[in-house]
Formats: structure tokens, sequence, C-alpha cells
């Protein structure tokens, strides 16, 4: 190595330190944006759309629209949806397919959304509650359909049907058998 080239090196390595020194003096007047977590967590905005977890979305009189089609647990790329169905029978005789257990396992949930893409009812949703930290992984399956079901509830009566309307007029009574063997004799007076 040259005396010219040894300066120039050195002259490199102190510009290039110089250089880290400017980027960290600016950060150190910067104003701080930490957060104080968990004290902050009243203050704390989460973005409506952010993904968190799956859930079931229950009506004002704790209904859920879940069907038990299955499709959500179809379409899932990890298996993460597990459901049970029974079947139960309806005051009319009928048998309906009804959901017995929704089981979410949050672990292995990769957040895409094609569950709730695909359902056909609008059933679940993400919500946006991020504090899912547990201590173990197996608290992080779930059973979405938390509420019971209200099986007891009175079916809707089928709507009665309306009476046939009945004929705007009546026909004539056809004659009795024996005018009409009369006729014939009265002509003949004639
Ligand atoms: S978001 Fe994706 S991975 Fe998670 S349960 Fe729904 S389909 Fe499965
Ligand atoms: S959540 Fe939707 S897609 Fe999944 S089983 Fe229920 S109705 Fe079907």
């Amino acid at each position: 190595m040259s005396i010219k080239e040894y300066f120039v090196s050195i002259f490199k390595g102190f510009h290039s330190l110089l250089k880290g020194m400017a980027v960290t003096g600016k950060e150190l007047v910067t104003p701080k944006v930490t957060e104080q977590y968990p004290e902050n967590r009243a203050e704390l905005h989460i973005p409506e759309r952010f993904r968190a977890t799956l859930e079931f979305i229950y009506d004002d009189n704790g209904y859920h629209k879940c069907i038990a089609c299955g499709s959500c647990e179809r379409n899932c790329p990890n298996q993460t949806i597990s459901i049970t169905k029974r079947m139960v029978e309806l005051p009319d005789g009928k048998k309906k397919q009804k959901l017995d257990k929704y089981i979410y396992d949050l672990g292995s949930c990769t957040f895409c959304g094609l569950c709730v893409q695909v359902c056909p009812t609008n059933a679940i949703r993400f919500s946006n509650d991020f504090e899912q930290a547990v201590f173990t992984r197996e608290k992080l399956v779930k059973q979405l359909n938390y509420l019971p079901e209200k099986d007891d509830a009175p079916a809707p009566a089928p709507a009665a049907k309306p009476a046939a309307p009945k004929p705007a007029t009546e026909k004539p009574a056809a004659p009795a058998a024996d005018e009409t063997k009369q006729e014939p004799q009265e002509n003949k007076e004639q």
C-alpha cells in the first residue's frame, strides 16, 4: 500500500464514522414515539380491518347465522377450522342440519380471510382485538359458538293458507227428472 492509499483509507473510515454519528445524533433529538403499553390501552387505536381473531356474529337475541354448510372449513388452507354438525327434528317432522361445535385454532390461522369471504350467510368476521397472547398453544383453540343454541325456541308456525275463493255465481240447479219427462206431454195437449 502506498502512502497515498493509506491516507485515503483513513479519510474514508473517518467519513463513514461521521455519517453514522450524524444519523445517531438526529435520532437523539427526534421526539420519542414509544408506546407506553399497556398503560395506554384506553387510548390505543387499532384499525378496524386489522385481523386479530375469527369470531361469530351474534344478533341482539343471541342468534348466529351459521348454517353449518362447512364452506369455510373446506376453503381454509390450514385446516384451522373444524366443524361438527348434528341433525335436529323440526316440529313438522322434517330433519334439519345444525351446528354443534365450531372450533377455530388461532395458532394455525394465517389470517388470509378466505373463510369470511366464502361464508354464504356472513356468519363470521375478524375481530381487531389484538390481545390474544396466552401461555399454551392449547388455549389458542377456541369454540366460536360459545352461546347456547336455542333449539328449544318454538319454531315459527307456518302461515295459514288463505281459503279458496267461492265462485261468483252459482249454477242453476238442474231440473228434476220428472219435470223433463212431463214437458212433451204438455206440448201434445196444445
Ligand atoms: S383466515 Fe385463512 S387460515 Fe385463518 S381460518 Fe380463515 S381461511 Fe383458515
Ligand atoms: S361460518 Fe359460514 S361458511 Fe362456515 S359453516 Fe357457518 S355458514 Fe358455512
